[in-house]
């Protein structure tokens, strides 16, 4: 899969950044807003009068936040990466030739050659299954497997041993996962197939949603948490987009950076996977944020746990319920903190989410 910024950026610091260029591109979208009086959770006079703190220390909560984000993202996507470079001894690359020696009892003698272009699948599991093919690489261009061919270390012919990394166009034919050559010649993305992205999303998601409901809870419940640190993004009890993650560091730092960082490192999604959910992940918290409840707004009707939903937990009476963020609403329905609420129009235009009580 080509992304726009192959070749230009890393997928790790795409990663890193791109969320908070989305963050400020999404929320400024919001901001630049003419009034829309019609379509507001709360009028204008209410957001005065309820907010506790002024637009520019929000902006410089958020901008902290980012700052200490981003620190953190980038030294863990350095770790994967370092893990990922253990996974790929054979520092495979789009030059790297592959030589398929079959052997075994259905093609004995055939030896075909092949050049690993940018796109060639291989699933290193995979290879190691299929213990009868065997495989030599050989890329003039990389140093470190030219020496270890030249010493005879896998064998005096060359030939990789069986459970090391190999190769055949078998695997063409089921293509688990993508090699994408990148700029540097030493590093390979092993990209997973769509079907499977979209799964590692998902889990993602959820791991998201259950480490943010837990934390933000136990944020709600432990008083001296909520008075010191949660507290901060309650100030805005008339939400809007830019003041989504106006939050204390410590929270941005236990909520959001950690809550990545589980459900990057559990769903195993890539770095260029990570790219496309963070970005969406920043959208949806800004947008349940944007105090507007704008006609043909997707995630309104996509997400049960949308603008009036987490409008709900922003006013005084409701802080004890819908904690569940930002995907579903799954985790309060599960332990009773789930709000029902009725959208009301306003006499003087605009909405009005009014908590539905039993
Ligand atoms: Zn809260
Ligand atoms: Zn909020």
């Amino acid at each position: 899969m080509m992304v726009f910024w192959e070749g230009y950026v890393s997928d790790e610091a795409m990663g890193t950044f791109a969320p908070i260029v989305v963050y400020w591109l999404y929320a400024g979208f919001y901001q630049v807003l003419p009034p829309l009086d019609s379509y507001r959770l709360h009028t204008r006079k209410e957001e005065e009068e309820k907010n506790l703190v002024p637009l520019w220390s929000v902006v410089k909560g958020v901008l902290l936040q980012q700052i200490v984000q981003a620190i953190v993202a980038h030294g863990l996507f350095l770790r994967k990466q370092w893990a990922e470079q253990k996974c790929n001894p054979w520092e495979i690359t789009g030059s790297t030739q592959l030589v398929a020696v079959c052997r075994g009892s259905e093609s004995e003698s055939s030896v075909r050659e092949q050049r690993a272009v940018s796109g060639v699948r291989i699933c290193y599991g995979a290879l190691r299954a299929q213990r009868a093919k065997r495989v030599v690489l050989f890329d003039p261009e990389n140093e470190r497997l030219s020496r270890k061919l030249a010493e005879g270390k896998y064998g005096s012919d060359g030939v990789v041993e069986e459970d090391e990394v190999l190769l055949d166009s078998w695997y063409r034919q089921r293509p688990l996962v993508e090699v994408t050559s990148q700029a540097s010649s030493s590093e390979v993305t092993v990209q997973p197939s769509l079907p499977i992205q979209i799964v590692q999303i998902v889990i993602a998601m959820l791991v998201m949603d259950t480490w943010q409901y837990f934390v933000h809870r136990y944020m709600h419940q432990n008083k001296f948490l909520y008075r010191h640190v949660h507290s901060q993004h309650h100030r805005l009890v008339v939400p809007y987009a830019i003041g989504a993650l106006y939050n204390h560091p410590l929270e941005g730092l236990l909520l959001d950076t950690f809550g990545g960082a589980l459900s990057f490192l559990v769903s195993g999604m890539t770095a260029r996977t990570a790219v496309i959910f963070f970005c969406f992940a920043v959208i949806k918290t800004v947008d349940d944020h944007c105090g507007l409840w704008l006609p043909g707004n997707i995630f309104h009707l996509f997400f049960q746990n949308n603008t009036a939903y987490h409008d709900i937990h922003h006013q005084l009476q409701g802080t004890k319920y819908n904690y569940s963020q930002p995907f579903f609403p799954i985790w309060d329905k599960l332990l009773g903190t789930h709000m029902p609420y009725r959208l009301l129009k306003r006499a003087e235009g605009g909405f009005e989410a009014r908590l539905v009580k039993d």
